[in-house]
């Protein structure tokens, strides 16, 4: 087929190749830039109990590129390729274990966890677990409000090793979220190994919970797998009051979604949590 659009067929082909190296060297360039120069920003999604109760936040990346904010499912996976991962990842720790420090100067505040992503390179690094042990200390935080999001392909990359390092994030008092969870291929064989402490529903059995009878069974058997093995459970993507009645008569109390808040920048978040400032008159 290719042959029979003859030299010019061949060169629009080249030609759409070359295009595509050239926007991919552009993009890792500016990654690098944008590494260098810290051009990235977490926003903030709140995190809520039964009673609608801020209980803590996730903390998702965002790269300011050209006054436009770029999500991470545009630019992450680039970032995975070329092991630029490692050095986004110390940053978003550091930056989310600051922000946990500042928290702590607040009553409204100071009892709020914050979930930071994981990637499997950042997991899988040596002296991951020490980094995350300095972060802490650092800061001087109570390592118990910080709560790390790992994938079941992170854990399942290397079962043995990711036990190990679990157990010691485990012993500094970290709490260890499995994210997506119902994407992978969770076995309650090798979960039951997992030192965690909570699993996070995926979205994607959230979407059509209130429609479909075999998604209603899925979250059903994750929440019955989560209290068997003594985890706390959240969904995610939780948009309507019905999908949470719903999720609520299941036994699943935790939720993240649109339905209590996006991702905002920071001021946003805390004024969602504390309310809005008081009208007191300024001098
Ligand atoms: P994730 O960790 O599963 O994060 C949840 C994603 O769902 C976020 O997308 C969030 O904005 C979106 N979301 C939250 N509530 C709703 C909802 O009610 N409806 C819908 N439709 N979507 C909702 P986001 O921020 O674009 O992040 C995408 C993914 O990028 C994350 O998925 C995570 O895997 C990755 N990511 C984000 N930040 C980081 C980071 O700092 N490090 C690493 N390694 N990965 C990150
Ligand atoms: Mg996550
Ligand atoms: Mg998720
Ligand atoms: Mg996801």
């Amino acid at each position: 087929q290719a042959k029979q659009g003859g030299r010019n067929g061949m060169r629009f082909f080249d030609q759409g190749m070359q295009d595509h190296i050239n926007a991919r060297a552009d993009m890792e360039r500016a990654l690098r830039i944008a590494i260098d120069l810290h051009q990235f920003e977490l926003h903030y999604q709140i995190q809520v109990d039964q009673h609608g109760r801020a209980r803590g936040a996730e903390a998702l990346v965002r790269w300011r590129a050209d006054g436009k904010m770029m999500s991470p499912a545009q630019f992450v996976p680039l970032a995975e390729e070329t092991g630029l991962i490692l050095q986004l990842g110390s940053w978003v720790l550091e930056e989310a274990c600051a922000r946990l420090r500042a928290w702590q100067e607040d009553p409204g505040l100071r009892a709020l966890t914050l979930a930071v992503n994981v990637s499997a390179a950042q997991f899988h690094q040596p002296g991951f677990c020490e980094q995350v042990r300095g972060a802490v200390a650092r800061h001087a935080i109570d390592p118990r409000l910080l709560k790390l999001e790992l994938t079941e392909g992170i854990v399942l990359k290397n079962v043995e090793v990711a036990v190990q390092s679990m157990a010691a994030l485990r012993a500094m008092g970290v709490r260890i979220s499995l994210d997506d969870f119902g994407t992978g291929y969770s076995s309650l064989q090798y979960l039951k190994r997992l030192p965690l402490s909570q699993l996070k529903i995926d979205q994607s059995f959230i979407r059509d919970l209130v429609n479909d009878r075999s998604d209603q069974a899925i979250v059903t058997t994750i929440i019955a797998m989560a209290r068997s093995l003594g985890l706390d459970v959240i969904a995610e993507g939780v948009e309507t009051p019905e999908q949470r009645a719903l999720l609520q008569k299941l036994g699943c109390f935790h939720y993240q979604g649109y339905l209590y808040g996006r991702p905002v920048a920071v001021a946003d978040f805390e004024q969602l949590v504390l309310g809005p400032p008081s009208a007191t008159p300024r001098a």
